[in-house]
């Protein structure tokens, strides 16, 4: 649907500066309009590629600036990504997300990540990529593979952008939604909380989501998860309180929108995430790792779910899988088909 509400900063702005338990009430009006509250989406998320990367985010362990202990891997071979899928609908996700640390992903690569899209989507997940900067061939290619949802985060307003990326301009970063948008794949766009922002750069981070001609289906807001030898290490905390009021408008500027608990969630206590759920989150990743740093363990997270009554919203696939099943197959394998595909030379 088009975004016919376009915000102006004033808007968001005033909603920062609500008192905090007037906005708390706003923001789960709305969400209850929206959405069952006691349904969490859960996703889990897998670094395809992990490591030296090219790009020089101040707040990443994966880039290749930086002096940190984590060590760089390789692409994962599409079996083990497989079988970390089938785990993943185990342990109850709905959506398999995977991280490659590249600045875009080359030509060579789209087979790789064709075939596992349609693998996974086999198991019944929904699916996400994060690969960097893509171009319209590529977005084409990976919607025709059936990939759901695409992240690209715009981290912060594009003011203060510059002061943590060089290397990739905040203009990059919209064109890249707008591809997948235009390619028809859904869009998971957010930011971070604690680069040194000001509140006002938060206000412009969320209004720039707001008004794209369609708001993200899924925003990930992070709380900067501090690694030793990255140059924001030694950042400030965030005060939970702004951090959950930053949700809250969220939740009030973007109704529908699925919004995500993200990094840093370790850092919280059960309190201050369960005021999160209240503000309008309502989805998270699940599982010990993301991406390259730590996330709750996943039998906490289940007692967490307990105590605050919330579920796990059921997966929502809207295909039949075995006729999808039968297409994939007949597709796979038959060698003249474009999508034939041989795992085995990979
Ligand atoms: S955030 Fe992504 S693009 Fe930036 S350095 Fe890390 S892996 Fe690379």
């Amino acid at each position: 649907m088009l975004n016919n509400h376009q915000w102006k900063l004033k808007d968001a702005q005033r909603c920062f500066e609500k008192p905090f338990l007037e906005l708390m009430f706003e923001a789960q009006q709305i969400h209850r309009k929206h959405f069952d509250p006691s349904q969490i989406q859960i996703s889990t998320l897998l670094s395809l590629k992990t490591g030296a990367c090219p790009e020089d985010c101040k707040y990443c362990p994966q880039s290749s600036h930086y002096k940190t202990n984590l060590k760089s891997e390789p692409l994962m071979k599409i079996q083990s990504v497989i079988e970390k899928a089938r785990q993943a609908k185990q342990s109850g996700s709905s959506r398999f997300c995977m991280g490659a640390a590249w600045k875009n992903p080359q030509e060579r690569d789209m087979p790789y990540l064709e075939q596992i899209i349609r693998e996974i989507k086999c198991l019944g997940l929904e699916t996400c990529m994060t690969l960097g900067t893509l171009n319209a061939s590529q977005a084409s290619r990976l919607a025709a593979a059936g990939l759901d949802f695409y992240n690209h985060n715009l981290d912060t307003s594009s003011r203060f952008y510059n002061s943590i990326i060089t290397t990739r301009k905040y203009q990059e970063r919209l064109d890249t939604l707008n591809k997948v948008r235009e390619a028809g794949i859904k869009i998971c766009s957010g930011g971070i909380i604690g680069l040194g922002e000001t509140v006002n750069d938060r206000a412009e981070l969320l209004l720039e989501l707001a008004n794209l001609p369609i708001p993200p289906e899924s925003i990930p807001i992070n709380m900067l998860v501090k690694v030793e030898g990255t140059p924001l290490s030694n950042n400030k905390d965030v005060d939970a309180f702004d951090f959950i009021r930053t949700i809250a408008v969220a939740r009030i500027m973007m109704p529908t929108s699925r919004i995500r608990l993200s990094a840093g969630r370790e850092k919280m206590n059960d309190q201050t995430q369960a005021m999160c759920f209240m503000a309008g989150a309502n989805s998270i990743f699940y599982g010990c790792k993301l991406l390259t740093t730590p996330n709750p363990k996943e039998n906490e997270d289940l007692m967490l779910f307990r105590k605050l009554g919330l579920r796990a919203e059921p997966i929502n696939i809207d295909r039949d899988y075995d006729e999808y099943k039968n297409e994939l197959n007949n597709q796979i394998t038959d060698k003249k088909n474009k999508q034939f595909y041989n795992a085995a030379a990979t």
